[in-house]
């Protein structure tokens, strides 16, 4: 299956990750993380694993189990982390987290493993359980430059415990980090389903499946229901551009099952969205990959008007797509649009709704953008250089320097 990346990357490259791969033999390696589907995490190490596995390294894939309280708590941790809020952490959610953190430490086998990458802070307890020899990984995919205090501070109880850390960027990283950090960004897959090409005629058999006029410019934004994505601020901006174009605005979302909070900004935005028939929240279920595909390639512009990001892997998703990707000034939307060449930067409702009028109006750019956002995608964000920087990590962590 890894030669059916060659078309996209070219074959040098390739033969590269064999040779990588060739040093790695033996050494087993798992991956741990709270959700199997819903969200950027799941979505790589979907593919990641099998890949890794293919190149001749022992891969396996666990995944935590947890309440409602758990996950409730670890919700409100993320957001700490991205920025210091109102709420407090108290005690008792602290004990509840090593309790289940001790569930899972029965439930997960690492002690087989060498190389251990545990992805965000949900599973980040199970550190307790290393292994002489092993090297444990956290691998953050949150931006924490600027936690709340005592969020980062619960944290680095694990945090030190680790070998090393990876962040998609390097302003992600915390600056009183002390053990070795590394920066690997995040990537798709070409070979996915939800990014292989697909005919003008399945892409307008979905849209209109969902009542969607293929006729009509399409402003989209997919997305976890989540406020960080801000969808409200999606709308309002759809309402600044529909003044003068006719168009449709499409949401499509999904609620992951360690995110309690979707289901209400779901309701929410099904109550804005009254009585206007080109508003479009569309909840699907997990695994819709061909759906949001055609929606991808069906859209006029892609929006991503996240408040915070991770790194916000649908951005580069569309970009692959051809599309100019309107995004907000934050995260990791930031490393993949460049500003004015395949997309725009934005930093307010008004603005996002200027450059969406001007994108509406100027098909020729678009496509010139849509162009340059491809060729971005294809040389900085695709699963092969991903892969690679993996496995040069595990390499230097485990010294086959040879
Ligand atoms: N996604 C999906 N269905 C949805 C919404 C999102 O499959 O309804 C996918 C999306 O295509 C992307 C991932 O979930 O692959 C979201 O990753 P991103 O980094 O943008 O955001 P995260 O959810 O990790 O914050």
């Amino acid at each position: 299956m890894i030669e059916k990346y060659i078309p996209y990357i070219g074959e040098e490259f390739i033969d590269e990750l064999f040779l990588i791969s060739r040093k790695l033999k033996g050494i087993k390696v798992l991956h741990v993380n709270s959700t199997k589907e819903g969200g950027g995490v799941a979505e790589i190490l979907n593919r990641l694993v099998p890949l890794m596995n293919e190149l001749g390294i022992e891969t396996d894939w666990q995944i935590i189990k947890g309440d409602r309280t758990f996950f409730n708590f670890t919700k409100k941790l993320h957001n700490l982390l991205h920025m210091p809020g109102k709420e407090e952490i108290n005690s008792d959610e602290i004990v509840y987290y090593l309790k289940i953190t001790y569930e899972n430490m029965n439930q997960i086998d690492t002690e087989n493993y060498d190389v251990i990458f545990i992805h965000d802070p949900q599973p980040m307890g199970l550190v307790i359980k290393k292994q002489p020899g092993q090297k444990w990984i956290w691998r953050c995919h949150i931006d924490t430059s600027t936690p709340d205090p005592k969020a980062w501070h619960f944290l680095e109880n694990f945090l030190n415990a680790y070998d090393a850390c990876i962040f998609h960027m390097p302003e992600f990283a915390y600056e009183g980090i002390t053990i070795p950090t590394y920066i690997i960004a995040p990537s798709i897959d070409p070979l996915h389903p939800k990014h292989i090409e697909l005919s003008q005629e399945e892409i307008i058999n979905t849209l209109t499946r969902f009542g969607i006029n293929p006729e009509k410019p399409i402003i989209l934004q997919v997305s976890r229901f989540d406020r960080l994505k801000d969808p409200f601020g999606v709308l309002k901006a759809y309402k600044l551009v529909k003044k003068k174009y006719d168009c449709q605005v499409v949401l499509v979302g999904a609620f992951a099952p360690d995110d309690p909070e979707g289901e209400q900004v779901y309701k929410e935005l099904l109550n804005f969205a009254t009585g206007d028939k080109d508003i479009f929240i569309l909840n699907l279920p997990p695994n819709s990959h061909k759906e949001i595909n055609a929606f991808q390639r069906g859209a006029t512009v892609v929006v991503q008007k996240s408040l915070k990001e991770g790194f916000g892997l649908v951005v580069s998703e569309a970009m692959w797509k051809a599309k100019p990707v309107i995004g907000s000034n934050v995260g990791g939307i930031k490393r993949q649009i460049v500003h004015g060449i395949t997309g725009y930067l934005v930093n307010s409702i008004e603005g996002t709704a200027v450059r969406i009028r001007y994108l509406l109006a100027n098909p020729e750019i678009r496509k010139t953008m849509g162009f340059h956002a491809k060729e971005r995608v294809r040389h900085r964000f695709l699963i092969i250089r991903h892969l690679r920087d993996y496995l040069l990590l595990i390499n230097r962590l485990l010294k086959n320097n040879d």
